[in-house]
């Protein structure tokens, strides 16, 4: 993970000690003496945190803070407060001022690695989330733009075994979380599979039983590898921390806890969750928008071009047969000039919900353009996508087609040609052409009719 790293603090000395540990660390580092330089640099260059020290002459650090956040520009740059370990009022103030995390001095290096690492690895998810809302803006798609969303309460686990801190712990993070509470950790991992939770905090307090098994399992199941863990642990236990963070949990803790120190790095994992649901639900539109076809909700050619050759690969290498079913409305030509293009675009989405109760799970269904669409049908000899396609027919002429305009009902037939896969050397377009051809012959042979090509 590379990145850039503004470290602020008027001691040179201090600035020195940082920058040689982050640099070791093969960050990009910037430094700067004062909070005017500071803001210049943020204003200017990429910064993807600052270290930002508090006591310096002129304009605290505190105020510097409001300043980032409070400008457009810079308002997405994680801060990180570097406080005195006395002065837990220092904690409250940085918060209200919108800082992201704290360190005490003096700086520890798993902590400052910990920390740095793990607010780099938010902003680096957000940095593409605004980059995506801002595309989606300039091509219009402004559902997509939800970028800046304010704060939404997450949904938090709390695996504590002892019921005294179960509740302090609960009490401190109820301004932003929903706190499911749980004492028994094997439970835990139960309930973490089942239900969506945005941060799972453990606190290492169990009187016979190892807390790292607990994380080790979260990491290891699909369902919850995703989920921020947050350790709570004894002053002085580095070494379990050490393997945590080995483990791949997200971030930690000592007791004696702040609650304002607790509140913080909650926020952060939650919202990198949020971040990260975000994004990834994005991505998942994305391809949707891609791969689908806009009127009827099927899938489109694209698709269909780039997931036949998987299907029939698959096909081929297990020895099974594969089917597919081109089918072409019957002189669909007549409805749009009687009726108008809207009434067309009705007949083609109902034609199209036809195709979709046709079909098994297992098959897809996308429109090739026009009014064509193809079945694919894995598994399924000629014989069986000839009893489909001839269902997939009566299903058609049997009912109507009812359009908007007028209460009219249409009559409607489509034909239909059926192709198998050749064992062998078949391609996507060979298996095409040969239905295509089956359908020329049915359209030939009178419409409303199914034909098979010869295998
Ligand atoms: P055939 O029985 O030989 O298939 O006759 P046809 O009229 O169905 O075939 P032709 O290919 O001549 O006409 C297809 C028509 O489909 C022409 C085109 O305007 C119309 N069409 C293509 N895409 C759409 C669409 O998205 N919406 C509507 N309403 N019409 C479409
Ligand atoms: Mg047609
Ligand atoms: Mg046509």
């Amino acid at each position: 993970m590379t990145a850039r790293i503004l470290v602020v603090d008027d001691v040179p000395a201090n600035v020195k000690l940082l920058e040689a540990r982050l640099v070791a660390e093969y960050f990009d580092v910037l430094t700067a003496g004062d909070g005017r330089a500071a803001l210049a640099i943020c204003e200017n260059r990429p910064v993807d945190l600052v270290l930002l020290d508090i006591m310096m002459p002129d304009m605290d650090g505190f105020e510097v803070c409001e300043r980032l956040k409070a400008n457009s520009r810079t308002a997405h740059i994680p801060v990180v407060m570097v406080t005195a370990l006395d002065q837990p009022s220092d904690r409250v103030r940085g918060l209200k001022a919108g800082a992201d995390d704290f360190l005490t001095k003096p700086v520890n290096d798993l902590q400052l690695m910990s920390r740095v690492k793990s607010l780099v690895r938010l902003k680096n998810v957000s940095d593409e989330l605004r980059l995506r809302a801002q595309t989606a803006h300039t091509i219009g798609l402004r559902e997509l733009a939800q970028a800046d969303r304010p704060d939404e309460p997450g949904n938090v686990l709390l695996v504590d075994g002892r019921a005294s801190s179960q509740e302090r712990l609960q009490r401190a993070l109820k301004p932003i979380a929903e706190v499911a509470v749980i004492s028994d950790p094997q439970a835990a991992l139960f309930e973490a599979a089942e239900n969506s939770f945005d941060l799972v905090i453990v606190n290492a307090n169990f009187d016979d039983y190892d807390p790292l098994r607990l994380c080790s399992q979260l990491r290891s199941l699909e369902r919850t590898r995703f989920i921020p863990i947050l350790l709570v642990t004894e002053q002085g236990s580095e070494e379990m921390i050490v393997r945590a963070l080995e483990l791949g949990v997200t971030d930690y803790i000592m007791r004696p806890i702040d609650p304002n120190e607790l509140v913080a790095r909650s926020l952060t994992q939650i919202r990198r969750k949020h971040c990260n649901d975000q994004l990834r639900a994005s991505v998942q539109h994305t391809i949707e928008l891609a791969i689908t076809d806009d009127l009827t909700g099927l899938h489109n050619r694209r698709y269909l071009d780039s997931h036949l050759k998987l299907l029939i690969d698959r096909a081929s290498a297990r020895g099974r047969p594969l089917s597919i079913c081109i089918t072409d409305i019957d002189r669909f030509k007549l409805v749009n000039d009687t009726y108008g293009h809207d009434a067309g675009d009705e007949v083609l989405r109902e034609f199209a919900k036809r195709v979709r109760a046709t079909v098994r799970g297992a098959d897809l269904a996308c429109r090739l353009g026009g009014e064509e669409f193809v079945i694919v049908m894995p598994d399924t000899t000629p014989e069986m996508a000839t009893i489909v396609a001839e269902r997939l027919r009566l299903m058609v002429e049997g009912r109507g087609f009812g359009i908007s305009q007028g209460d009219t009902v249409l009559s409607v037939t489509a034909s239909l040609g059926i192709a198998t896969l050749r064992p062998g050397d078949d391609t996507p377009e060979a298996l095409l052409k040969r239905a295509d051809m089956a359908l020329y012959q049915a359209k030939s042979n009178g419409r409303n009719r199914v034909v098979a090509a010869a295998a």
